[in-house]
């Protein structure tokens, strides 16, 4: 029976948490960093497979497919240009050049076999991919990987004895498969002789992968012996083109084949193998963090524990303090849980930004919120209290305006817009208010407290004002 994720129901199921008996999906599962294990979301503990990806055959049990594989137009067109060409042009420069491309194109070609039989595909790749460039490149790579292996073993033989050397020789012809394959995945030689990512891939495949090693033995010993056979039995130019023939057939299946192991293992090769087509730049592990705490907070909002997600989606903000993304998700849920204690603590950052964005109304409900229900709550930072008292000014919200307002002058000694702030309370209570006396009151400190301001200078025109309509007009518009 199939199953599927407990949070993303049309998934099927990767991963399963014995601890919480609950099945994961792919996108709820991040590897932690330098880890090859996956783990729950939920509790922590390492994950199990899941049963659904035992469908795919073993490949001990797909030689036939592998041996069926380059007998298809692309691959034997390819073999032919490979083979051919350089028996035809055999002399000079350009039969050079002619060579230097056809190598490309081939070692292009057979890690193009290993990407997409790795993604489950066993149709072969088109012989224009293999021409598309990014090939010399390749061979530079594998011929780099061949030579810094041969001199490790040529060092191991010239100072630590040849039987040292025997033995690093043996462990490289074992780790090469995984080397080639991360090659062929991750396209960056640093991880193909990265030892403790060849590691990786050996121990997450486990046994089968020695099972693969005999079976590429099988293949090589098998070319050996056709190579022979045609070499003693036909003239040199048939022989050419035979060997030309059967070497490049049984690389195609051998490349088959190691891509298809990948395919097998991917689930417990999960993060040891990662196709660097989806992901250009190789996340650091701050960001692996974060998904898996943006993965933690999805699912805990999905079980409907909130205070958890409030705690994850606090800590991801304090680590991130830019991030105004999280700082939105974290304000909407504490407003819908009315986590009124975790706002008051965050109100800063929240209004500044409901400032920044001119979302005056969640800006008044959130407020509303605070003074009512946390008798010490005050907005903490002049320039945020001047700059929320003006929009509330415009959105007609007098009463709240005055509340942000109140002891400013006594909270934000030092603060600039002290004489504004009088200002703009002054009209709140003269036009919003119509409370024409107390807006008398602060016309009045403001030109005995702030005679230096230019704000002062205007009083006693507004004063005239107040007296004649019972409102101040609004402040003119100046430019510059
Ligand atoms: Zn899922
Ligand atoms: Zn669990």
């Amino acid at each position: 029976m199939e199953s599927y994720c407990q949070y993303h129901p049309l998934e099927p199921s990767e991963w399963y948490c014995k601890n919480c008996q609950v099945h994961f999906c792919e996108h709820c599962v991040a590897m932690p960093p330098g880890s090859y294990n996956a783990q729950c979301p939920v509790c922590h503990q390492n994950l199990g497979h899941s049963g659904s990806t035992a469908k795919v055959p073993p490949f001990w049990q797909c030689l036939s497919d592998f041996f069926a594989y380059p007998i298809s137009r692309d691959p034997i067109v390819l073999i032919a240009i490979c083979t051919l060409l350089p028996a035809i042009f055999n002399q000079g420069f350009l039969a050079l050049i002619i060579l230097i491309v056809l190598v490309c194109a081939q070692t292009k070609y057979m890690y193009l076999v290993i990407e997409q039989s790795a993604r489950g595909d066993l149709k072969p790749p088109t012989l224009k991919e293999a021409f598309m460039g990014g090939g010399l490149m390749l061979v530079i790579q594998q011929t780099l990987i061949f030579i810094i292996f041969g001199g490790l073993v040529f060092a191991a033989n010239m100072w630590l004895g040849s039987g040292i050397a025997m033995l690093l020789l043996i462990l490289i012809l074992i780790g090469l498969p995984a080397s080639i394959m991360l090659l062929a995945t991750e396209h960056e030689i640093t991880q193909a002789l990265d030892p403790s990512r060849i590691l990786g891939v050996v121990g997450a495949i486990g046994w089968p992968y020695f099972v693969m090693c005999g079976y590429l033995i099988l293949l090589m010993l098998g070319l050996g012996a056709v190579q022979e056979f045609v070499v003693t039995r036909f003239n040199p130019s048939l022989a050419y083109t035979i060997t030309g023939f059967t070497s490049s057939y049984f690389m195609l299946v051998i490349f088959c084949m190691m891509g298809y192991v990948l395919y097998q293992y991917q689930p417990r090769l999960g993060g040891a193998i990662h196709s660097s087509q989806h992901e250009v730049h190789k996340p650091d592990l701050a960001q692996k963090n974060e998904k898996q705490s943006l993965i933690e907070i999805d699912i805990a909002l999905k079980d409907g524990r909130y205070d958890l997600a409030i705690e994850s989606l606090t800590n991801l903000f304090s680590r991130k303090p830019y991030d105004k993304v999280t700082l939105d998700r974290l304000f909407k849920l504490l407003m819908l849980t009315g986590r009124w204690d975790v706002l008051d603590k965050k109100s800063l950052p929240v209004l500044k930004l409901l400032v920044e964005t001119g979302r005056i109304r969640e800006i008044r409900q959130m407020l509303r919120g605070l003074y009512s229900k946390r008798e010490k709550f005050e907005v903490r930072d002049p320039e945020a209290a001047y700059h929320i008292a003006q929009s509330l000014y415009h959105a007609g919200d007098y009463r709240l305006l005055l509340r942000v307002l109140q002891g400013y002058g006594q909270r934000f000694k030092d603060a600039p817009h002290q004489a504004e702030v009088i200002m703009l309370s002054a009209r709140a209570l003269a036009n919003g208010l119509h409370n024409g006396p107390k807006a008398k009151q602060y016309l009045m400190y403001l030109a005995k407290n702030f005679s230096q301001d230019d704000l002062a200078a205007q009083v006693p025109e507004l004063l005239e004002h107040l007296k004649k309509d019972g409102r101040l007009p609004d402040p003119k518009v100046s430019f510059g």
